[in-house]
């Protein structure tokens, strides 16, 4: 059967970068709810695949959402969601840790939960032979809740420390009994353990969150989990495997969140504060990549203001390698660092304006400058890049059209620069991405743009872009439909998992269908189902209980609503400086 031939080709196929111990008595599968070659390049995944797989009371293994067409196989021999490496259906074991990044994936994590035969709903699950169902990872750090109805604990923070302490009080409350996992009140021990159960939220006349009862011990909060010092822990490619997205890469984690505050971005309030791994550590670590592969992909929210980034890409450039930073603050290259980059190949930058005019860069708290961003974009272009990517966002708030038509004029006067300064200059691609409000921002009460409306801005900014670019800009605009079920996902509560519940009943897995099926719930009210605009479009009032209040991020609410106002009146904030500021509540 072609499913196993795969699985085994897989194996054959990986490179593991560690020693594994294994062959404990509790067995684990960690799951990823996305194909392989997306979780095989994801490392928060591989880090939390590495503590179960070097812990040797566990026996780990690994499981990924099937392709398409190991689905179909599936589905049509009715046979059930199976692990990668030994096979073993997912119902053989102790427990399934979900590790989950992305919000859009929660309804993966439905599918693969029903393709394994393990009821959904924790309800139906209690009191039976069923794994015991835990998830962690960034997407339910900022709000777990649209799949709280269906997993029995959540781990909220950074896992470093808290995954081996839940698995030390797993052992010890599990004993050497090898049938039914703990009691949950023993898990919940561990501080960041959610545990959803104890928890109802009650709503008011008005379909908000009137209150939470609370049945479980101490107070009704969750503190997330975050380590100190990344330098204790190397997170980077554990396993390498060229069918990985990044499979030409190494990749290596440089920092958790970001100094800069950008008002939309969830990386740089929920990691706060900010903490690098020093310049020697990750020259060792990039190093050791180099004996892998030739390109070292730099991983975090912000790479230019690294510490030594330069000279991180001077020492792998020196190597005959070359640096590959995620995204760059454009005021933040120097001229050392656009050197290092380009050295050894690098044709192609990727920097991040967000927004075509200045006041849009103001409200969105971007600390960056019309003059800086040409400025970077001369210095890039002289030393030898040949193609630009701009990031820009779409439907922002406080926005007007007039905003948008200048990210035609920002991308034509870079194009501009581009051919004065380059050698070879070839292309700009604009990506644009419609604004998501997302949880722990300043604009989390935000609702999402009306998907007509962004349709409407972004055929007229490819109109723009064509009038002054012609064919040397490139649009790749994220699909405002996309955005809508990504936004339903990232501010809804509880109720959502309803929602999440039909689409994986009738099959609903491609963006495609699920927008149909949720055109069809806001346009004809169904039993047991919220109006899914309810999240998306609603405004939420700054005084209603918000679904993912409980979680305790250090971040003051005061502090995220002075940002929104400041936003309104095109206040900017200072970036984080960690040694003085007391002032969100993070250090
Ligand atoms: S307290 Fe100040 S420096 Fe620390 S995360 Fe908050 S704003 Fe940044």
């Amino acid at each position: 059967m072609f499913l196993r031939k795969r699985a085994i080709e897989r194996i054959a196929n990986e490179k593991v970068l560690y020693r594994r111990y294994g062959g404990g008595d509790i067995p684990v599968c960690v799951v990823y709810p996305n194909v392989y070659r997306l979780g095989m390049a994801n490392l928060g995944f591989q880090a939390v695949h590495h503590i179960f797989a070097c812990e040797p009371r566990v026996a780990a293994d690994r499981a990924f959402l099937p392709d398409a067409d190991e689905r179909a196989a599936i589905r049509a021999r009715q046979a059930s969601l199976v692990s990668l490496e030994s096979a073993r259906p997912l119902t053989d074991f102790e427990m399934l840790a979900f590790s989950i990044s992305f919000e859009t994936d929660y309804l993966n994590v439905l599918t693969m939960l029903s393709m394994a035969g393990i009821p959904l709903r924790r309800s139906e699950r209690a009191g039976l032979n069923y794994p015991l169902i835990i998830a962690g990872g960034s997407a339910v750090f900022l709000n777990p809740e649209p799949i709280a109805d269906f997993i029995d604990l959540f781990l909220i923070g950074e896992g470093e420390e808290m995954v081996p302490e839940f698995l030390d009080v797993y052992g010890e409350a599990r004993g050497h009994a090898n049938d039914a996992a703990p009691p949950l009140d023993q898990l919940g021990r561990v501080e960041g353990a959610y545990i959803p159960d104890y928890f109802t939220p009650i709503p008011d006349e008005a379909g908000r969150i009137g209150s939470v009862r609370y049945s479980g011990p101490g107070v009704p909060r969750v503190k997330r989990r975050l380590i100190q010092d990344l330098d204790r822990f190397t997170t980077a490619s554990l396993i390498l495997t060229k069918e990985s997205v990044f499979g030409d890469m190494y990749l290596v984690e440089a920092s958790r969140g970001c100094q800069w505050g950008c008002r939309f971005c969830a990386a740089g309030f929920m990691y706060r504060p900010i903490r690098y791994r020093s310049p020697e550590r990750l020259i060792a670590e990039a190093t050791r990549g180099l004996a892998e592969r030739n390109v070292i992909g730099l991983v975090g929210a912000e790479m230019a203001s690294v510490p030594g980034v330069a000279a991180i890409a001077g020492a792998v450039a020196d190597a005959g390698g070359r640096l590959s930073p995620s995204s760059l603050k454009a005021d933040c290259i120097s001229p050392q660092l656009a050197a290092a980059l380009v050295r050894n190949g690098n044709r192609s930058v990727t920097i991040a304006p967000e927004a075509g005019s200045e006041r849009m860069r103001k409200v969105i708290n971007k600390n960056l400058s019309e003059p800086e961003i040409l400025h970077a974009a001369e210095m890039l272009m002289e030393r030898g890049v040949e193609s630009l990517k701009l990031y820009f966002m779409v439907g922002l708030p406080e926005e007007t059209d007039e905003d948008v038509r200048e990210i035609a004029r920002l991308t034509a006067t870079i194009l501009a620069r581009a051919r004065t300064h380059g050698k070879h200059v070839g292309r700009v691609t604009v990506s644009l991405n419609p604004f998501v409000p997302k949880p722990w921002t300043p604009f989390q009460w935000d609702p999402m743009e009306d998907v007509q409306s962004l349709k409407g801005k972004i055929a007229m900014l490819r109109a723009e872009l064509g009038r002054v670019g012609g064919s040397a800009i490139e649009l790749d605009a994220e699909s405002p439909r996309d955005a809508y079920f990504q936004t339903l996902v990232s501010r809804g509560d509880r109720r959502v998992g309803a929602i999440l519940e039909r689409l994986s009943a009738i099959g609903c897995e491609e963006p495609g269908a699920i927008w149909h099926h949720l055109r069809k719930i806001r346009r004809e009210a169904q039993p047991g189902l919220p109006d899914p605009d309810f999240f998306v479009r609603r405004h939420y009032t700054h005084d209603e209980i918000l679904p993912w209040d409980f979680i305790d991020h250090h971040i003051h609410k005061w502090f995220m609503l002075s940002e929104r106002k400041k936003a309104h009146y095109e206040h900017q904030t200072r970036p984080c400086d960690v040694t003085r500021c007391t002032v969100c509540g993070a250090c």
